[in-house]
């Protein structure tokens, strides 16, 4: 199928392509992913990733859009909920930084297919600069120096918490751009986008935090993270393809949302075994 911005994230779509929010719902819980590719589960919608969606949706001209298919982020008066005020400032934090600004200057939610380890991917690029708008950015601003060489960049915009390192069992600390595999993301676009014009592109991940004063980054993702991520990708894409066809069974993580509603009691469980 042909992917278009009203098409994309229809359950078709899903079934058909993989995507970077797929892998990682597959990673967390396959039968969950299974549900959702089955129109069985819909995940919900939180304050967190309205939010997120608010401000990508200014930057891409389409708040109006997302403000009549979102009612819940208004009052019953009427009025902006708080979370979503303070997506406003952090809007406004983003537009009076001058890089930040020329940084999201692109082109919005480019849609992208390609092939990893011959399976059929999409990716919705937040913000692509292409060569010529990537060389005035160089040419502004010195740091930015890399930008003369590249065929163009691909930008992410992040609304975080803060920028706080955070824990995971056996990983130990990580920044938050690894924490929420925002690598990941960076990963598949580059290889999708390096499949479109034959050329790698510096990725970016332009981020702001949800803080009483909003902080604002540009962090790069380093080459050597997304090289050894397309190894590990490509390594788990056929078993996650044969879950997805039904070749394989989808384990289920018993904890998620989705186990927790399909669980069936069957018996009691001795209080002494219950750790
Ligand atoms: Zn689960």
């Amino acid at each position: 199928m042909i992917l278009t911005p009203e098409n994309y994230y229809s359950l078709r779509a899903n079934q058909e392509f993989f995507s970077v929010s797929q892998v990682k719902q597959f990673d967390s819980c396959e039968a969950c992913a299974m549900a959702e590719l089955a129109g069985e589960y819909v995940r919900e919608k939180t304050v967190a990733l309205l939010v997120g969606g608010y401000v990508d949706a200014h930057f891409s001209g389409e708040l109006e859009v997302f403000k009549s298919e979102n009612p819940e982020i208004f009052t019953k008066k009427g009025e902006l909920r708080s979370e979503y005020q303070q997506a406003e400032n952090i809007i406004a934090r983003i537009e009076r930084d001058a890089l930040a600004t020329r940084m999201l200057s692109g082109e919005k939610q480019q849609i992208l297919t390609g092939q990893i380890a011959g399976f059929p991917f999409k990716a919705k690029l937040d913000c692509w600069l292409d060569e010529a708008s990537a060389h005035e950015i160089a040419k502004s601003f010195p740091e930015m120096g890399e930008l003369f060489f590249s065929a163009g960049a691909i930008v992410d915009l992040k609304i975080v918490k803060d920028f706080v390192p955070l824990y995971r069992d056996g990983e130990g600390r990580l920044n938050f751009i690894e924490y929420w595999s925002y690598d990941l993301q960076m990963t598949v676009y580059q290889e999708l986008k390096r499949q479109q014009i034959g050329e790698q592109v510096p990725c970016f991940i332009l981020a702001a935090t949800k803080e009483h004063v909003p902080d604002l980054g540009l962090f790069q993702v380093p080459q050597s993270l997304m090289d050894a991520n397309l190894v590990l990708l490509k390594d788990r894409l056929p078993h996650l393809a044969d879950v997805k066809v039904g070749r394989e069974p989808a384990e289920a993580c018993g904890s998620c949302d989705h186990c927790k509603t399909v669980k069936e009691l069957t018996g009691a469980v001795w209080l002494e075994e219950y750790v």
